[in-house]
């Protein structure tokens, strides 16, 4: 039997290329908390140069010679003799890195230098193009990277759509026509859901998370309740930065952000339990295969299904708050005194259209990504120009939304991924939320307890569980697979729909 150790060759390269791209993710992670604004140009070539050599590593002869010892060109899949065979680490080890190393093949290095250049540009003057509510001054830009992921999805080949090769990117396996009957589906029993909360005599008044509460104690209720759930601060940091996010440079050194408002209580809360989520997967993949694609997350479907999980069947469920309120009460006495426990629970659940997708409530959030979903296909697929962006989303909120975005920086302008050429991105976040439902579901089947536990504020077993079922297998099964593996199912709304049809139902006394 061949296992893991027996391709020590390859994994020995595999680590060299992960040490570069690692270390391209602290200038990242420094641009988005640190950096001061003139260094942006000066970033973005020593990002792209590094970003070319691990390209260059990868695709290099040596990995080729490799590679074709011990896998089929032809399907990817390890090579078998008769009589000797692989053991399932290496054989995913084999189909994975395969997997990576077909794609960068067919992109040239210089190609892949002049993406992350004009993507690390154009993600600087989004900013400044939002700050400045001007779409104008990002529109060259956004013209430039969409025309290079048009290019990118060219070189790497597709089925039916280019959107579809930018889309199995961030999903493996995801493509247009396996996400619209989900999202279809969805639609079907969210457009009546909200119409009856719309319609329902509960009127929630959501004003107490607006009071003035200060923001070196938020932050430090979220670094709380992120030591709760299990995130280790000997092997993780909390910053502060525009956009709140995760990045990691290895098991032992995960970061994540967050934002602090001082009238939006709601946003440095969520946004670490978010964070937190997804810095527990990164935390919690198996140190021995660092480097390689079985220490490497599955999919930014199965990320975010981790952020969900903790931010909302977590986070926003009745047994934390049992916990976790008296703890915000005695912080924030002054603002908190005498909201009772329902009233606080039901102003983080409050439902309502609102114009930016971070900051949606559950239900809605879904038809944010949904407008998303048809615009970046229409994008790619030529079938729209930058130039109307404005005029189609804002058409587009107000179909699914009912409301009117006054201004690009609150509509159009809203999202960074564009700027970094994060098309086919939008569409993980809704299988996050379908499969955060899916395996909460499932956790709760399988711990004793587990809400009171949760009520009790000991959150450690269901960061275990996590661990143990999703975490540390990295990329050993393909996410429909690990999805299988763990819930007997495959991605599906189902889940979703009756949870929040329940959740919501019962707080909107539908
Ligand atoms: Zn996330």
């Amino acid at each position: 039997m061949k296992t893991f150790a027996t391709l020590e060759p390859l994994t020995t390269r595999l680590l060299e290329i992960q040490r570069i791209n690692s270390a391209a993710s602290v200038l990242s992670w420094d641009q988005e908390t640190y950096m001061p604004v003139g260094g942006g140009e000066a970033r973005a070539e020593q990002i792209a140069v590094l970003q070319g050599l691990a390209h260059e590593k990868l695709v290099s002869p040596d990995m080729q010679t490799l590679l074709s010892q011990w896998v089929d060109p032809a399907t990817g899949q390890a090579a078998e003799q008769p009589g000797d065979s692989w053991d399932e680490p290496a054989r995913s080890l084999l189909r994975e890195t395969w997997r990576d190393f077909s794609r960068a093949k067919k992109l040239p290095s210089d190609f892949v230098v002049a993406l992350s250049r004009e993507c690390s540009l154009a993600q600087q003057v989004w900013a400044e193009a939002r700050t400045k509510n001007k779409f104008s001054m990002f529109l060259p830009n956004l013209r430039t990277v969409l025309r290079l992921k048009r290019e990118e999805a060219q070189y790497l080949g597709y089925q039916d759509s280019p959107y579809n090769a930018l889309l199995d990117v961030y999903e493996p396996g995801a493509t247009i026509a396996n996400l619209q009957p989900v999202f279809t589906a969805l639609k079907a029993r969210l457009v009546p859901l909200l119409k009856k909360i719309a319609q329902s005599r509960v009127k929630i008044d959501d004003s107490v998370l607006h009071h003035s509460y200060d923001q070196a104690r938020q932050l430090e209720f979220g670094r709380l309740v992120l030591t709760a759930m299990g995130y280790d601060f000997e092997r993780g940091r909390l910053d502060l930065s525009a956009h709140p996010f995760t990045t990691s440079f290895h098991p032992t050194d995960v970061r994540v952000t967050t934002r602090v408002h001082e009238h939006e209580l709601q946003s440095c809360l969520f946004s670490c339990i978010h964070e937190g989520g997804h810095g527990l997967y990164d935390q919690g993949l198996d140190q021995r295969y660092f480097g390689t694609p079985l220490g490497d997350s599955v999919s930014l479907g199965i990320h975010e299904s981790q952020s969900r999980l903790w931010e909302n069947c977590v986070g926003r469920s009745q047994p934390f708050w049992r916990f976790f309120y008296p703890i915000l009460q005695q912080t924030f006495h002054e603002q908190l005194r005498g909201v009772e426990i329902d009233q606080f629970y039901a102003a983080i659940n409050c439902v309502k259209p609102s114009l930016i997708r971070v900051e949606a409530d559950e239900l809605t959030y879904n038809l944010h990504i949904m407008l998303r979903f048809e615009i970046e296909q229409d994008l790619v697929e030529d079938k729209i120009q930058p130039e109307d962006l404005p005029a189609i989303w804002n058409q587009k909120v107000e179909d699914y939304l009912g409301i009117v975005p006054p201004s690009d920086a609150d509509g159009v302008l809203q999202d960074v991924h564009w700027s970094f050429g994060a098309f086919g991105y939008f569409p993980t976040y809704t299988l996050g939320n379908l499969y955060s439902v899916q395996f909460f579901e499932q956790a709760k089947l399988e711990i004793p307890n587990l809400e009171h536990e949760i009520a009790a504020g000991q959150l450690l077993s269901l960061r275990r569980w996590l661990e143990q079922k999703i975490h540390r297998w990295g990329r050993m099964f393909t996410p429909a697979h690990l999805a299988q593996r763990v819930t007997g199912a495959t991605v599906s709304p189902e889940p979703f729909l009756n949870y929040a049809e329940k959740k919501y139902g019962e707080i909107y006394q539908l």
